[in-house]
């Protein structure tokens, strides 16, 4: 199967096919940075950043933007609570900020371009829109008006009677129309500014996205990706700009992932009901994180509890636990040859397939934990039969090989992962090799036996002791 992705535009599942043949543009709306980020927000940070690594994994050459939003309402206003500039508070949430994407294991993306660093092209387009006939200009302030475009409405797929109708409420009598979005913001006293044809102003949000996305990426690019939250009005709005400034459609894919709900609500700033990254990281790994999500298929609401972050953890385990098994196995077992595993390249092409199949991380999830089962039960029967070594064999590189993308499985060296449980289960189990090896056999057995009773059996061989799980027993 080649890669399909469901198309928000066209709420169709659609065949991938990239402007440029084997590569792939794509931009994610990024953080605004007044504050830390909450794991809702982790949610599309993470799980573009898996398909943008699988994207390179099928062999595309995948040029990856995601802005920062470094002028805004929001930071504005947090500046005059502390009494500091907006810069300042940008520059501060700008550092928390990848040193939270680099702690949870999300690749830098390609270009991660800042809206103040690109005021001139921003002007430049307004302009072009202006003379276009797509805005106006009002006292300083540029809008945009929608019943211009005539697409307008095609993402979101509202019409615009009914927007019009909604738009009543919002009444500002200077617009043409209630619709009329700002594509710039004339400045007021204290705030920050930049000198335009209109006068000192700053730019919309939306615009922001438009300008950085089609400079960085070209007239028409391949994916524009972001939470359900954007399609209206930040993407709708995007489309109307980039289109009415030139006459390239803007994008030809466009992905939205659902929300991390808690208790039923969206997990927002505003309602307070979030947890930042940071908190979730100091209590959890990253690599948990990134399974609490790939568990579920991107365009799903997640409710978030503490049990499925568990959940995660404990399934996560499952697969590091298995790995370090099979590699302590196999190290016994060095010549096995190059022999291949049939089933085992099946379902590596099942969970590929789930993954063309609009990027689905659950079902293909659901592949990983057979392997794992099928491993164990190798493992736990001891059962080490030529044939079964190839299989483990297999198995092992499979997991390894789907880590590129997936990136759950801790570099070893990290620590970051594994470093409780598994780092005392590793050391208790040494310990009671040498009681055992210098015949003190109480303490070694009660050693073991307390180690069984929560589930762990350790299996003794010619020059090592190993520890593994009994998960029919726990
Ligand atoms: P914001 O800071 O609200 O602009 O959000 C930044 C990104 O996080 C956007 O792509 C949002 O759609 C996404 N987002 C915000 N809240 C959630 C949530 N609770 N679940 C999933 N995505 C979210
Ligand atoms: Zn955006």
């Amino acid at each position: 199967m080649a890669f399909h992705i469901y198309n928000t535009l066209t709420r169709k599942k659609e065949l991938f096919e990239p402007v440029e043949p084997n590569k792939v543009k794509m931009y994610l709306c990024g953080p605004t940075v007044y504050d830390f980020f909450h794991i809702g927000n982790a949610r599309p940070l993470i799980m573009f950043d898996v398909l943008r690594r699988y994207l390179r994994y099928r062999g595309f050459d995948v040029r990856y933007v995601v802005n920062i939003t470094d002028i805004d309402d929001k930071i504005i206003n947090k500046a005059i609570a502390q009494n500091r500039t907006a810069s300042e508070v940008a520059t501060e949430f700008t550092r928390a900020y990848f040193q939270d994407i680099d702690k949870l294991g999300i690749e830098r993306p390609d270009l991660s371009p800042r809206a103040t660093d690109f005021m001139r092209d921003i002007i430049n387009t307004i302009q072009q829109l202006i003379d276009r006939g797509f805005a106006y200009e009002l006292d300083g302030d540029v809008y945009y008006e929608v019943e211009k475009f005539v697409g307008y409405g095609k993402l979101s797929g509202k019409n615009i009677n009914e927007l019009q109708a909604g738009a009543r409420v919002d009444v500002d009598d200077r617009k043409r129309s209630p619709m009329d979005f700002a594509v710039w913001k004339s400045s007021k006293p204290g705030e920050p500014w930049w000198e335009s044809p209109w006068g000192k102003g700053r730019p919309g949000w939306h615009i922001e996205c438009s300008v950085m996305s089609s400079k960085l990426l070209g007239g028409t690019f391949d994916i524009h990706a972001g939470g359900v939250d954007l399609i209206f009005p930040h993407h709708e709005n995007e489309i109307a700009q980039a289109e009415g400034a030139s006459d390239c459609p803007f994008v030809h894919y466009w992905m939205h992932n659902g929300f991390l709900n808690i208790e039923g609500e969206k997990m927002s700033k505003s309602l307070g009901n979030f947890f930042t990254t940071r908190e979730i990281l100091a209590k959890y790994p990253a690599e948990v994180l990134r399974m609490f999500f790939l568990l579920k298929h991107y365009r799903s609401p997640i409710n978030f509890s503490e049990e499925r972050i568990l959940e995660s953890q404990q399934a996560l385990e499952r697969i590091v636990e298995t790995l370090k098994n099979i590699d302590l196995i196999l190290a016994d077992f060095q010549d096995v040859g190059a022999a291949t595993d049939e089933t085992i390249a099946n379902q590596k092409a099942a969970l590929i397939d789930a993954m063309d199949d609009d990027f689905n991380t659950a079902s293909a999830m659901g592949t990983l934990f057979e392997l794992v089962k099928s491993a164990n039960l190798i493992i736990a029967e001891n059962n080490f039969t030529k044939e079964n070594i190839v299989t483990l064999k297999a198995i092992r590189e499979l997991l390894v090989d789907v880590n590129e993308f997936f990136g759950i499985i801790p570099d070893k060296s990290s620590g970051t992962f594994g470093t409780d449980e598994s780092f005392y289960l590793d050391m208790l189990t040494e310990i009671r090799r040498e009681l055992r090896d210098a015949r003190q056999w109480g303490m070694a057995d009660t050693i073991r036996d307390r180690l069984q009773s929560i589930g762990i059996e350790l299996e003794d061989r010619k020059d090592k002791s190993i520890w593994k799980r009994n998960f029919n027993k726990k």
